[in-house]
């Protein structure tokens, strides 16, 4: 909800969400200046919570003070989750060990904060999992956020533990694997997210600014896969996303 595709607009995205069914809200920040922008939004907007991360993608320019600021606004209230954070060896945008170095210190103030993570892990499963192990919290919760990953790994999250949310790539031509994915997971462990502005889901796909109000489309499909009604299943993510981020 930062980002510029949708940041001016907040208003009319939240008035056809509400319309769509959807009616609470969490902006994930990715950089220092989405955090910012994220509490506040989350600040003037009832029903609307921020998560609160710096992006993999983003680590070789993140400086400490950035973690210092991330932390005050975590004391100044409504935020649920540390997130986006994690490992992106697919794209490799910055060097591996400035992102192991700041996934590492944002799962310590996860720890430290009592907060859920929001985990980014591209072609980066095991890594991932072993710096979890390592320096997280024994009561952390994780959920792995627009999941695309093979059915092993995905076996391997829920073994843990951990929460897995799917995105419109469920309903994309391509997205067999993720339809896979979909039917290994468990509905109690299961979540959604639109990863908006991007990732729009079919039949909308065409819509190049995703939003929350598109949520129903992966919704339906994940139902047709895991062949319940959408009202059973629109309840279980319900009760597994408030229970997650304690909303
Ligand atoms: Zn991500």
């Amino acid at each position: 909800m930062t980002f510029n595709e949708l940041a001016e607009s907040v208003d009319d995205v939240l008035t056809r969400s509400k319309a769509a069914g959807c009616t609470k809200w969490i902006t994930v920040g990715t950089d220092a200046e989405h955090n910012e922008q994220a509490v506040k939004l989350a600040q003037k907007y009832e029903n609307l919570y921020a998560a609160l991360g710096i992006h993999p993608h983003h680590a070789s320019e993140y400086q400490p003070g950035h973690l210092q600021r991330l932390v005050e606004l975590i004391g100044g209230g409504k935020v649920v989750a540390i997130g986006e954070t994690g490992l992106d060896f697919h794209y490799n945008f910055s060097k591996q060990d400035a992102q192991r170095d700041l996934f590492k210190r944002l799962l310590e103030i996860a720890s430290l904060c009592r907060l859920p993570v929001i985990i980014h892990s591209r072609n980066a499963l095991d890594e991932t999992m072993q710096i979890i192990e390592k320096c997280a919290d024994k009561m952390t919760k994780f959920v792995f956020h627009c999941w695309s990953g093979t059915i092993d790994e995905t076996r391997a999250i829920i073994n843990k533990g951990f929460y897995i949310s799917f995105t419109g790539i469920i309903t994309f031509k391509n997205g067999d694997i993720a339809r896979e994915c979909v039917k290994t997971v468990p509905l109690e462990r299961m979540m959604i997210e639109t990863d908006c502005p991007y990732m729009s889901p079919e039949p909308m796909r065409k819509q190049k600014i995703n939003e929350p109000a598109l949520l129903i489309h992966t919704a339906k499909k994940i139902a047709e896969l895991k062949g319940v009604d959408l009202e059973t299943l629109a309840e279980q993510l319900e009760i597994n996303t408030k229970e997650f981020f304690g909303i």
